[in-house]
């Protein structure tokens, strides 16, 4: 079961008072269990924290053993074809559970939500819920209705909702990172990709909640938070007397919360990320030198075709400036679409050629899946065969790997500065932690724990992680 908390009117008001103990709550949680389970992007595990909360404030409890909740409720994704594929799969293991307990009930959240919207109660027995992103806090009526023996929708897409005055509920917490939502949305429309119909219009989080979030993270014994938004450069909030704020001055003002809090942000947009951001960046020892700055192709005629609103050059211009006032050492990141709509050989080429020219850290690569309802579906043919995607997609993987195992090796022989987010995966005797360009780093314990910064000699890597000794 997860921490609980329940928002008293004073805390609200940012008085502290004591939470309230997990028996307390679960003497009154008779037919309340909730069990969450979260897909896709860090946006939809914020998100859940965002669930979670309301559930709690309103008497729900949740469990991690699926075998003990009355609700299951799944925060899914559509960005691709097989995201939803893994969701209907796992309602199949789910329909096993309701057939054991007819009270079980069973909730789509999200984005699938948000583009099936009644299909998937029509095609999916044995779901009762469905609620996109902008229809969190109608969550518990929508428990009550089913509990009335009714299916429950709402899919409603807000203008203003960012859910901003709601403490989330951290779940699965390190206790030394965690994700702050700063925008919702997407006004991008870029061709391939279903967001902008499933959460909706771009909006902006005021900067007095961001900033309290924050302040109380770092308070909790957090040491890192990540600004989260589908295009975070293009933050803007006004406040009541008219000041507009931009992205770099939220990146200042939340760097400013405390120096011991890392500040990290995604995703940045090519078309927006400006020389004002980089430049904060610079002036903050606390804001993580890393950008993850998805391309999708190196081919002017693709981003024409995919409306990135950018062309190679201004891409590769954005790169000049995050080498010239970052150096070489900010981490940069990419994802990359292999197999577009009429790709060529020649754009494929292209885009192995950004690669080469880039030599990113890391990267997120797909192969192109169609998505009903978006312009690429309505306009264009998706006529690279699967082949062909994945033959491409395999060249782009293995292009990338030797470049993240060369920037991994530039950091061998330096002393690093890591803070410590927990045990290494494989053994109990290491700790595992971070450094500032992004990079996983492994090493023998010592007196340190988790939340301290250290530093570390690194002494060898491979193409995922740097390994060294405490210094
Ligand atoms: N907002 C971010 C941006 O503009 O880069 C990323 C949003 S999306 C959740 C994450 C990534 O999924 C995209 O950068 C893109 O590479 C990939 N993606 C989106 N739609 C896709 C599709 N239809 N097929 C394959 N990959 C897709
Ligand atoms: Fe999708 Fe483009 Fe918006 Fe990213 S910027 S979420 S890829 S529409």
């Amino acid at each position: 079961m997860q921490d609980l908390k329940v928002l008293t009117k004073e805390e609200k008001e940012g008085l502290d008072v004591p939470r309230i103990s997990e028996d307390q709550v679960a003497e009154n949680s008779f037919g309340k269990k909730v069990y969450i389970e979260s897909y896709g992007c860090q946006m939809n595990f914020a998100d859940s924290e965002v669930v979670t909360s309301i559930l709690q404030e309103n008497g729900y409890v949740t469990t991690s053993n699926v075998k003990e909740a009355h609700t299951i409720l799944l925060n899914t994704c559509a960005i691709r074809e097989n995201a939803e594929h893994k969701i209907r799969h796992r309602l199949q293991v789910f329909t096993h559970l309701k057939a054991k307990n007819p009270a079980l009930t069973v909730g789509i959240l999200g984005c699938m939500a948000e583009r099936l919207k009644t299909k998937l109660i029509d095609e999916e027995k044995i779901v009762d819920l469905v609620a996109g992103p902008d229809a969190y806090r109608d969550l518990p009526a929508l428990l009550d209705e089913v509990s009335d023996g009714q299916k429950a929708i709402n899919v409603f897409l807000s203008r203003e909702e960012t859910y901003g005055n709601i403490e989330p509920v951290r779940l699965n917490s390190n206790g030394v990172t965690a994700m702050v939502s700063i925008m919702r949305g997407c006004d991008n429309m870029c061709t391939f990709c279903v967001v902008p119909y499933t959460r909706g219009r771009e909006r902006s989080r005021d900067l007095p909640s961001i900033i309290a979030e924050c302040e109380k993270l770092f308070q909790q014994g957090y040491r890192e938070v990540t600004l989260l938004g589908q295009n975070v450069d293009s933050y803007k909030w006004t406040s009541e007397e008219g000041q507009l704020i931009n992205f770099a001055q939220l990146l200042e003002a939340v760097a400013l919360v405390n120096p011991l809090l890392r500040v990290r942000f995604s995703t940045s947009h090519p078309k927006d990320i400006t020389d004002e951001v980089l430049y904060t960046m610079k002036k903050y020892d606390n804001i993580c030198k890393n950008i993850h700055l998805p391309a999708q192709s190196g081919s002017n005629r693709i981003l024409d075709l995919m409306n990135r609103s950018y062309t190679r050059e201004w891409y590769l211009d954005r790169i000049k400036s995050i080498r010239n006032i970052l150096g070489e050492e900010c981490g940069v990141s990419q994802d990359m679409i292999a197999g577009f709509c009429t790709e060529t050989e020649e754009d494929h080429q292209d885009t192995l050629s950004l690669l080469a020219e880039v030599e990113y850290d890391f990267g997120y690569m797909f192969a192109y899946s169609e998505r009903p309802g978006t312009p690429a579906e309505k306009k264009l043919t998706d006529d690279v065969s699967e082949e062909v995607k994945m033959r491409r997609l395999q060249e782009i993987i293995d292009l990338q790997r030797i470049h993240s195992a060369k920037r991994n090796e530039m950091w061998v022989g330096r002393k690093v500065q890591v803070l410590v987010e927990g045990d290494s995966k494989k053994s109990k005797l290491h700790h595992f932690g971070k450094i500032d360009s992004n990079k996983v780093v492994v090493f023998p314990k010592g007196d340190e724990v988790k939340g301290d910064y250290v530093f570390v000699n690194v002494t060898h890597c491979t193409s995922g992680t740097l390994l060294g000794e405490l210094c």
